[in-house]
């Protein structure tokens, strides 16, 4: 099955080319690189790697594209983000395919979350296109919202279809012409993402595709003189560099980074929803999430029974092949993921926090693949390494507490601020905690999944919003147009 996801880009001669100005070009060198199967650790598939000079035609395609772009119609601008919407979901099975093959998901968590999320980006992307007013009026003043220009787009591997598809909707929603530059780990998907693209029938330049590492093409759009606006998903650490590349050009950069999400278990919460509710957050896709909820912040009177609970729910989840249908969660997705996974288990071990389950190591039967062992430690002092660095794995931690104050303490007290989950009978209660944390997000009782709510961090967790309405407005300017009306009557005296 996986094979045919590659034959099917090689067939189409994808895997070496680029998608720029409408057209499937060859990059101007032919540095290449291997896609890898993080289940067996084998390469897959070899894609053509752009260079600094594709960035540049890219970007001067996109240039040349965003007069026309920027002026038509918000109507038709919807009109086309439909049949990208409608085409994401008719070859879901592929994307699914390819996001399982490149970044290791569980083939059932791809076919059932990451796809339809990813696609659900594009709907609100044409709903905001056609309700969203670009005009509006105060007393003489017309205030306008207008597309920033061409964007460049970075992407992370990690949920790889559906960041691409949040910058991309809401980026041409606005009018913006885009260069996307996603992980060099996950180019699959994009590659099917861009054929989707021109069979849509996006406008030459409109949207342009480069495949690259970061360092080069990544950086070359963050400098480029050109690009009005960088949208960044991925790394603290690449995060502030491409800040730093676009600062002399005065770009907007909105930066979606890390994460160190808190799970805050209130007293009265009720234990048995809320803990496998926790773990089930913290593992999905297999902790590789910016927001995983990896801190539980637990009432110490009832750490031990959350201990157990926690346990249990951990060893009900399937680690094996994506391939498999029953597996509930593959590998992590590329081997320095599974380094950084196994020496923060070790880390955690040598602080002194109490393994509940997992540890260092492949599970059981597992010898082959980036799998790791769902872990989780408990008695963990919110000033541990644990408690502190994003690890981007399936690990969590218990941290117990002993007053709510000390909770809200506990949970404000990371570098981040992005996600954030409160747990408790009392609503009334939830909400004043939720009140008091520090983040771009936070969910009571674990709300089903909502794609109009803005998302994004406070404090090193990043800047700018994405989804939603506040997603849409990232790529708008504003212009205030003054005497756009006649100046009213003075008021008589
Ligand atoms: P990464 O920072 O290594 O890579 C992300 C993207 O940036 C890739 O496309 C990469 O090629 C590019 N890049 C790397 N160095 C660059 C540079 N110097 N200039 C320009 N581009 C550069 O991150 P990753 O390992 O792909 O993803 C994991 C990280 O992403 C985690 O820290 C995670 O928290 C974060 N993340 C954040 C969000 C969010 O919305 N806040 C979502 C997903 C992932």
């Amino acid at each position: 099955m996986n094979s045919s996801i590659v034959d099917h880009l090689g067939r189409a001669g994808r895997l070496d080319r680029m998608f720029v100005g409408g057209e499937w070009v060859l990059p101007e060198t032919q540095t290449r690189a291997s896609v890898v199967d993080p289940s067996t650790e084998e390469p897959v598939a070899e894609i053509a790697l752009g260079s600094a000079g594709d960035a540049a035609a890219a970007v001067a395609a996109a240039r040349r594209a965003f007069a026309a772009w920027s002026a038509s119609p918000a109507q038709s601008r919807a009109l086309l983000l439909d049949r990208i919407h409608a085409l994401v979901l008719e070859r879901a099975e592929l994307f699914a395919q390819a996001i399982s093959l490149e970044m290791g998901a569980a083939i059932d968590f791809a076919r059932r979350t990451q796809v339809p999320s990813a696609a659900e980006h594009i709907r609100v992307a044409r709903d905001n296109a056609r309700g969203y007013a670009f005009v509006t009026h105060r007393g003489e003043m017309a205030i306008v919202r207008e597309a920033i220009g061409v964007c460049g787009l970075i992407t992370p591997w990690n949920w790889p279809l559906y960041q691409i598809t949040a910058k991309v909707g809401a980026a041409l929603a606005a009018g913006c012409t885009v260069v996307l530059k996603p992980s060099e780990l996950s180019p699959l998907s994009a590659l099917l993402f861009a054929e989707v693209m021109q069979d849509a029938g996006i406008p030459p330049g409109v949207f342009n595709l480069v495949n690259g590492s970061g360092p080069e093409v990544g950086a070359a759009l963050a400098q480029h003189p050109e690009v009005d606006m960088i949208s960044f998903t991925g790394s603290t650490r690449a995060g502030v560099l491409v800040a730093q590349a676009a600062a002399p050009t005065v770009k907007r950069v909105a930066q979606e980074l890390g994460g160190k999400s808190p799970n805050l278990i209130l007293p009265d919460a009720d234990v048995a929803r809320a803990v496998p509710g926790g773990v089930a957050a913290g593992f999905r896709n297999v902790g590789q999430s910016c927001s995983a909820p990896t801190r539980m912040i637990v009432p110490r009177a009832r750490l031990h029974e959350v201990e157990q609970i926690a346990r249990e729910a951990a060893s009900a989840m399937v680690v094996g092949d994506p391939r498999s249908q029953q597996t509930t969660h593959g590998p992590v997705a590329n081997r320095a993921q599974f380094h950084r996974v196994q020496e923060m288990i070790g880390i955690g071990i040598a602080e002194g926090a109490q393994l509940v389950c997992g540890g260092l190591g492949r599970p059981e039967g597992l010898s082959r693949g980036f799998y790791c062992r769902p872990t989780i430690f408990s008695a963990v002092h919110s000033r541990m390494q644990i408690a502190q660095e994003e690890i981007f794995g399936p690990v969590l931690a218990l941290i117990p507490y002993d007053s709510v104050d000390e909770a809200v303490e506990i949970a404000n007290d990371t570098v981040y601020g992005l996600g954030a989950h409160v747990q408790g009978k009392d609503l009334a209660a939830a909400r004043a905690v939720a009140a008091r944390i520090r983040s771009g997000q936070v969910h009571i009782n674990y709300p089903a999944w909502n794609p109009h709510a803005p998302f994004g961090g406070y404090k090193r967790s990043g800047n700018g919003r994405e989804y939603g309405i506040e997603g849409l407005e990232e790529y708008l300017e504003t212009k205030a147009i003054l005497g756009f009306q006649d100046a009213p009557a003075p008021a008589a005296e």
